[in-house]
């Protein structure tokens, strides 16, 4: 019999994968999957991004690199930073990794064990809570709020934290919500942390280029956090660059070293060419990935009223990413029997709410990182199964009741 480490059993996943697979499945099966259940763009990456890459195989980059990174990209990384949010921060301090996910994966890893707290958004990103309970420490959920256009309050996570608290985790714009966090709020959180110097923040700023209402503020413009803030960001989604595996992140003097340890026992370093590839997105012209975001725009200007306009369903405007994340308590339906429904029934692949945890019931998922085409079959669809699943008429019961 093999044993397992009990935290393995802690470990859990990304339910999109496992959507994704089911989708898979039935489309071999001849059914017509409408497909918004995953979370990337629907673009290739720019063309002069894939050269850069194939001119790096091309010119021999084959072997290891350095285990942070190649110098010209992690000033690249600090120059586009500066750009982004004029702050100023050095090479040194940057730690190129594949992709997002292991800035997070490394930053919890590095703070939890057992009896320790890390706060985490919820709903939110799956991982977080995952590798929270994976590295032995106790997830402490803050929750968002879709009256706040789900952001949080300053005072809510304030209070949440303990002597024990040792990470807090934060996501703007956020998945799944597309929430933005304003500065007003931002403020006050950095303002009352001053009171709990031995909090470290992670600052998930994947999105933080796909905004379409407010301003992004990076928790980077804040120096009095500088020693304690890890930022993680990546190219998975600016460049449309999932697959190619490449993110950073920008950690303080005292723990970049820490970061490097977690590197070099993991993966030693990046692919080369990728790397390459990674300084033509920051370096090049601007215009792609602008065109991507003006596209996002124009399908959030159609899918979110869409959403609204279906029976039992009401939706905030998302301030940036590219997920709605309609309310669906008007249905009398959980999340997670609408998704399993949506699928099987109407042949729309969605997420529900619960797969970004326990804050995320009464709410589903739909990433508009697909067409016009593809958002307007899938509120039909979804239009036909609310009707056929009686919804309109319970909703009207509820109204002339209430
Ligand atoms: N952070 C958030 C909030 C995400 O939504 C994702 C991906 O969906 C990531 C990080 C991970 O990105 P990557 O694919 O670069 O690992």
């Amino acid at each position: 019999m093999l044993q397992l480490s009990h935290r393995m059993s802690q470990l859990g996943t990304e339910a999109a994968f496992q959507v994704l697979a089911r989708a898979s499945e039935l489309q071999r099966q001849g059914r017509d999957i409408v497909n918004l259940c995953i979370g990337q763009p629907d673009f290739r990456t720019p063309e002069h991004i894939v050269e850069a890459g194939r001119k790096a195989l091309a010119d021999g980059h084959h072997g290891y690199t350095v285990a942070n990174g190649i110098l010209p990209l992690r000033e690249a990384v600090v120059a586009d930073l500066h750009r982004r949010h004029g702050v100023t921060l050095s090479p040194a301090q940057v730690l190129v990794v594949p992709g997002g996910k292991v800035t997070m994966f490394f930053a919890i890893m590095m703070f939890g064990e057992a009896g320790t707290e890390i706060i985490y958004p919820n709903p939110g990103f799956p991982i977080y809570e995952s590798v929270i309970r994976f590295s032995g420490a106790t997830a402490v959920p803050m929750p968002l709020h879709e009256s706040k256009g789900f952001s949080f309050s300053a005072e809510e996570v304030l209070a949440l934290i303990t002597p024990r608290t040792r990470l807090l985790i934060l996501n703007s714009p956020a998945n799944p919500t597309g929430g933005v966090v304003p500065k007003s709020e931002l403020d006050t959180l950095v303002a009352g942390l001053e009171r709990h110097p031995h909090v470290a923040v992670m600052s998930d700023e994947i999105y933080g280029e796909m905004l379409y209402e407010g301003t992004h503020t990076s928790l980077t413009t804040y120096p009095q956090l500088a020693d304690r803030l890890i930022l993680l960001d990546g190219w998975s989604k600016t460049y449309a660059m999932t697959g190619w595996r490449l993110g950073y992140g920008v950690w303080p003097q005292e723990l970049v070293a820490h970061a490097e340890r977690l590197a070099i026992n993991c993966h030693s370093c990046v692919n080369a060419s990728a790397q390459y590839a990674g300084i033509a997105a920051l370096t090049g012209p601007r215009e792609p990935a602008e065109r991507m975001v003006a596209a996002f725009a124009e399908r959030r200007g159609y899918i979110i009223p869409a959403l609204n306009a279906l029976p039992g369903v009401r939706c905030v405007n998302p301030g940036g990413a590219f997920y709605a994340f309609p309310n669906i308590t008007g249905t009398g339906l959980t999340s997670r029997t609408m998704q399993t429904r949506l699928l099987e029934e109407a042949g729309v692949a969605t997420l529900s709410g619960t797969s970004f945890g326990a804050f995320g019931e009464g709410y589903l998922r739909l990433s508009y990182a697909a067409s016009l085409e593809m958002l307007a079959e899938a509120v039909r669809r979804i239009g036909g199964f609310l009707e056929r699943a009686g919804v309109e008429g319970r909703r009207k019961a509820a109204k002339a009741t209430g």
